[in-house]
């Protein structure tokens, strides 16, 4: 039975990507040997690393002065290396789930952290809003996407500071100004390639102005200067990556991308909306649109299990909420079909009528 994979992440990929990876894993580049046993530093290697740090400048439009770096340790290493490289004395955060006030704990570590506002009194259901920056802060960091809440800020805040933006489950969701940040990061197993890369866009003039003696492997400049090769990279995840930026760019680049997304969430929205059964959990002018979180209401919330099992039937993979939210959590990468999303609206619809 065809699959629909809504997992939140590692999450689906494009078939594309998955056959070229498969492809490249048995014989790699015409090399005759496999991805997986060629050095980094092969010809055939490095060009992909190339290609796949000029497709991220491409197609997110970044201007001069970022080096695009592919990264291991995930999103969350990024949690103490933007602090590492970046805090002076004093940072603003806002904290709007579970991975921003992971990163705000981190940063604490390294100076003074100016917490500027919190959705943490209604259980992440919103994007706090009319919040003040001190002028004097190094950078404000927020969390773009709130993958586990299904909560979104879609625009890049115009502020007296730098940003630094964790975009790991939104990143190629929309066009962004680059130019306003410092640092952009993303764990690559949302919305680009398998787990094991995490992209970092980062401002070269931006570095270099703190005091403290940083690790060599933690320092931006090392791998800004190595070009993401100081050490073995992750190989694989970065192959996989460079097909699904090629994917991105053949499908007419991230705005395409974007209006794709927009009408599979749309779609879901409206399903949810005009339900009598299931009810959106956070605040609609904040909603992701990568995440959709939603549970059945309460005089129906006994039929979850029963719905979840229909899904199940259906080929949907992937919808059980986080623990923290409940219900159902549906994520509509851009690598997932909106054949899917009316899958699963009419999995909703049916189940309703049966009820
Ligand atoms: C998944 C996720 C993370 C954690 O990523 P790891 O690569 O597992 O460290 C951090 N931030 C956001 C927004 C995420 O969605």
């Amino acid at each position: 039975m065809k699959k629909h994979n809504f997992y939140a992440g590692p999450s689906i990929l494009s078939q594309y990507t998955i056959n070229n990876t498969a492809e490249a894993i048995r014989n790699f580049a015409g090399t005759g040997l496999s991805i997986l046993e060629v050095s980094h530093r092969s010809k055939e290697f490095t060009a992909v690393i190339d290609e796949a740090q000029q497709l991220v400048k491409e197609l997110l439009e970044i201007p001069e002065g970022y080096q695009v770096l592919f990264l291991g340790g995930g999103a969350s290493m990024q949690f103490c290396m933007v602090p590492f490289n970046l805090l002076n004395k004093k940072a603003a955060y806002i904290d709007t789930g579970t991975w921003a006030s992971n990163a705000i704990k981190e940063a604490k570590l390294f100076g003074e952290v100016d917490v500027v506002a919190s959705s943490a009194d209604k259980n992440y259901t919103y994007i706090p809003k009319n919040y003040t920056v001190p002028a004097d802060a190094d950078y404000f960091h927020f969390t773009t996407n709130n993958t586990i809440y299904g909560t979104e800020t879609r625009h890049d805040p115009d502020l007296n500071v730098p940003l630094v933006a964790d975009m790991s489950s939104d990143i190629f969701s929309r066009p962004v100004d680059v130019s306003k940040y410092d640092v952009i990061y993303a764990g690559a197993q949302k919305n680009l390639a398998p787990s094991g890369v995490t992209i970092v866009i980062v401002k070269e003039s931006a570095l270099g102005h703190v005091e403290r003696p940083i690790p060599t492997m933690l320092d931006y400049r090392t791998h800004v200067k190595k070009g993401s090769m100081f050490n073995t990279p992750p190989v694989l995840p970065i192959y996989s990556a460079l097909q699904t930026l090629k994917y991105y760019k053949e499908l007419g680049g991230i705005r395409a991308m974007e209006r794709l997304d927009l009408a599979k969430a749309e779609l879901l929205y409206e399903a949810i909306d005009s339900s009598k059964m299931f009810a959106g959990t956070v605040n609609p002018e904040d909603r992701s649109i990568m995440n959709v979180c939603f549970v059945m209401k309460p005089e129906y919330a006994e039929l979850e299990k029963e719905f979840l099992e229909l899904a199940t039937s259906k080929g949907i993979v992937g919808i059980k909420g986080h623990r923290s939210v409940g219900g159902f959590r549906a994520s509509l990468y851009n690598a997932l079909p909106i054949e899917s999303v009316k899958v699963l609206v009419d999995a909703m619809n049916e189940f309703e009528k049966k009820h």
